[in-house]
């Protein structure tokens, strides 16, 4: 940029400036849709190897807008999550979710062993009221704790470790799980993730996507497994959608899935038809 000179250097500057109004007219339009209760929760499906059956879901937040429609997470939570108004969102994720358990609970249709997975994003984690937000929620739909998951990815521990540890450990003792989210695609190392209080690690879709042809991406996989296997945790695979990868990663000992090939991100009521008529996996 430098070499184009004076005009290289405006330009630069002048696409900054777009950016960042972008960026502010994307964080109101946020706060309209906070305000208006146009977030929902979509839910995807996991599925157990050994029952053969939906033993939990992931939570997936989307936006549903009066003009433009459905819109998926890739094109705000950027944005969200970089702004004080993920605070806000968070807690009626939280509170969408655990109102969805108690609600599939008293109709019948999952029992305290199903695990609803919320995601929640490092800001969110660090802020002070967040073991407190994360109890009112559960107290508030009465549900049991132990259908609560929360997936975190490595980005969480940044700042600061023992604090995380602090956090996971008070939610953990009053039965909330821990899953880590794209395990293997962040910057921490493995001794440092050895520390963190979890129960389970989700294999990333990354690795999953061309497996079991590509010989890196088995190789990461055996790794990851064996790493779950002596640690003793639990471990779902993510972004499952052909045969071929269930079958090569049941081979390698994973027992959870999850993907296209069990079902799409769907709205609350395709999932409890989905749980009201299960198919023939
Ligand atoms: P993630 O947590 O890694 O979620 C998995 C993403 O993979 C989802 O995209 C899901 O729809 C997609 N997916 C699931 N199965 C398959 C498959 O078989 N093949 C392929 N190609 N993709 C699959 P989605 O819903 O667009 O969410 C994107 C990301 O947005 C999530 O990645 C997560 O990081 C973030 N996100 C979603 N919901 C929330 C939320 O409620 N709170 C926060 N903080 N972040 C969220
Ligand atoms: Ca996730
Ligand atoms: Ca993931
Ligand atoms: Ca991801």
């Amino acid at each position: 940029v430098k070499e184009r000179g004076r005009d290289g250097i405006a330009f630069f500057e002048q696409s900054m400036q777009v950016a960042a109004s972008e960026r502010l007219a994307i964080e109101s339009e946020l706060r309209r849709a906070i305000s208006k209760g146009q977030f929902c929760l979509y839910y995807q499906p996991q599925f157990d190897y050994r029952s053969q059956r939906i033993e939990g879901a992931e939570s997936l937040l989307r936006w549903q807008h009066p003009e433009r429609g459905l819109i998926g997470p890739g094109a705000f939570i950027d944005v969200l999550e970089q702004s004080t108004l993920i605070l806000e969102a968070g807690r009626q994720i939280l509170h969408q979710a655990c109102a969805f358990i108690a609600e599939l609970l008293e109709a019948g249709l999952i029992t305290p062993q199903f695990s609803l997975s919320v995601n929640i994003s490092p800001r969110q984690f660090r802020h002070a009221s967040f073991v407190d937000d994360v109890l009112e929620a559960i107290a508030l739909h009465d549900i049991p704790t132990r259908c609560l998951s929360l997936e975190i990815t490595e980005g969480i521990v940044i700042e600061n470790i023992n604090d995380t540890i602090d956090k996971m450990n008070l939610l953990r003792s009053h039965g909330v799980h821990f899953a880590i989210d794209d395990f293997g695609t962040g910057y921490s190392s493995l001794s440092y993730l050895k520390q963190l209080p979890v129960d389970l690690l989700k294999i990333d879709q990354s690795f999953v996507r061309d497996c079991p042809h590509n010989p890196n991406d088995a190789e990461i996989i055996r790794a990851i497994i064996a790493i779950a296997t002596s640690l003793h945790l639990g471990l779902i695979a993510e972004g499952v959608e052909t045969q071929e990868q269930l079958t090569f990663l049941h081979q390698q000992g994973c027992e959870q899935f999850q993907g296209y090939l069990f079902g799409r991100p769907m709205d609350a009521s395709q999932l409890r038809s989905l749980l009201q008529n299960p198919p023939d996996y």
